[in-house]
């Protein structure tokens, strides 16, 4: 049993409920997780699921379907970590911005002990138990036909990946490759194109490669990690030579970072997140943004860049940049940001659950009335257009990368 290598954190969960439920001063008494919000009940919390592995350690609970429905449900989406014993309200406080700097300044020094449970690796460890039973819900036994088939999350023919970039003047074997993904590859090529043109507006030489498939991130969120290796060690070997790889989407910036290195050891690349590089040319002067864009923005924390990877500040740098942008944030944000329903493979394990979630981020993001949504991940951007879609809302949603675009007149 995989759960059998983290017992010692399943120990550790003192069930005080913190990642349920908390008070704070502009929400009130409000429920954490996401997906606690909408199922009320127990089961569905950190909290929850760190009782049934306790169970399942113990033996006096088994895998079954059932227990499987549960375990699948969870978008894996960090937020119960983030208020996990030792944050608490003080996250919810804050809004959720700027906690972890305080956190790091004043607590660390002092050599606390911080750590939360880890209980998104807690139930990714079930996840795999249950993936090697067969427990896993159809609706990704079908994703993984797809990816074992295609070599990407939708299906797609592995010869139309790179159409996006048909008459893009790109260098053919360049030290940085931009990982574009499969939702930009596919379904969003526009923020792939604007990725493109502000990379060589910036001076950056790039390729792509030649056969790039999925890099697994939803696969290893799924439990699958068998064939999310198999993905990864596809793209390692095109990589090769590689010295830089700039991802698109947030997950595969995590999974690059955080799933690949546990079965290839450290990466003989350095990887980033495309709002890292344009954070890093606009304050060093290599990018600069000369069209005004006259809009009332909204910023949507990907889960996987901003709680995965502890990247707030770069997109907000890129969006504040821009000329006429006027950024309102979202109550709560960054550290404290609600999933809005796309990670964890919720939208093949539950689609219908995948778009509520997105609906109950959306009474956040009508509240700052603002008429854009931005983000910085082109996955986000597909799920969110089809959240508006359900709800009859013209809301329009952006990649950073496309606003950095019109801002240099692409
Ligand atoms: S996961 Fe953390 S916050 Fe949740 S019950 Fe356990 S110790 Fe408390
Ligand atoms: S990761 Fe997100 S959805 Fe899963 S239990 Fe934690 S808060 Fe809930």
């Amino acid at each position: 049993m995989r759960l059998e290598i983290l017992k010692e954190d399943v120990w550790q969960c003192n069930h005080c409920s913190m990642c349920s439920e908390m008070v704070c001063d502009q929400a009130g008494f409000y429920k954490v997780c996401p997906v606690y919000q909408l199922m009320e009940f127990e089961n569905y919390t950190a909290r929850g699921h760190n009782t049934i592995a306790l169970y399942l350690l113990e033996g006096s609970l088994n895998y079954n379907r059932e227990l499987a429905e549960v375990i699948f449900k969870c978008t894996t989406c960090k937020l119960c970590e983030e208020v996990c014993k030792p944050m608490g309200n003080a996250v919810a406080g804050l809004g959720g911005y700027g906690l972890k700097s305080i956190m790091d300044a004043v607590i660390k020094p002092m050599q606390i002990e911080m750590k939360p449970i880890p209980s998104v690796a807690i139930m990714e460890a079930m996840r795999t138990d249950c993936v090697e039973q067969g427990l896993e819900p159809d609706g990704l036994k079908e994703l993984a036909a797809r990816v074992t088939a295609s070599g990407n999350i939708y299906g797609k023919p592995a010869a139309d990946r790179l159409q996006w970039a048909a008459g893009l003047n790109l260098a053919s074997q360049a030290p940085t490759i931009l990982f574009a993904g499969d939702t930009a590859a596919y379904e969003a090529p526009e923020v792939a194109q604007a990725a493109a043109r502000v990379l060589q507006r910036i001076g950056i030489s790039f390729s792509l490669l030649s056969d790039e498939r999925a890099s697994g991130a939803v696969l290893f969120r799924t439990g699958n990690i068998v064939l999310g290796e198999k993905m990864a060690r596809h793209n390692l070997d095109l990589l090769k030579s590689a010295l830089e790889v700039i991802c698109l989407s947030a997950g595969d910036y995590y999974s690059l970072s955080t799933d690949w290195p546990k079965f290839a050891g450290s990466m003989p690349f350095k990887v980033n997140h495309i709002s890292m590089v344009l954070a890093d040319a606009i304050k060093d002067k290599r990018l600069r943004f000369s069209k005004n864009v006259p809009v009332n923005a909204t910023y949507e924390d990907p889960c996987y860049l901003g709680r995965g990877m502890n990247q707030y500040a770069d997109p907000r740098i890129v969006l504040k940049a821009i000329p006429g942008l006027t950024l309102t944030e979202m109550y709560p944000t960054a550290h404290g940001a609600w999933c809005c329903g796309n990670c964890g493979g919720i939208p093949d394990s539950d689609p219908e659950l995948s778009i509520k979630l997105g609906v109950r981020k959306l009474s956040l993001i009508e509240a700052t009335r603002a008429s854009l949504v931005a983000t910085s991940c082109p996955e986000v951007k597909v799920h969110l257009k089809k959240v508006f879609a359900h709800a009859r809302k013209t809301v329009e949603v952006k990649d950073i990368v496309e606003l950095a675009a019109q801002a240099i007149g692409e």
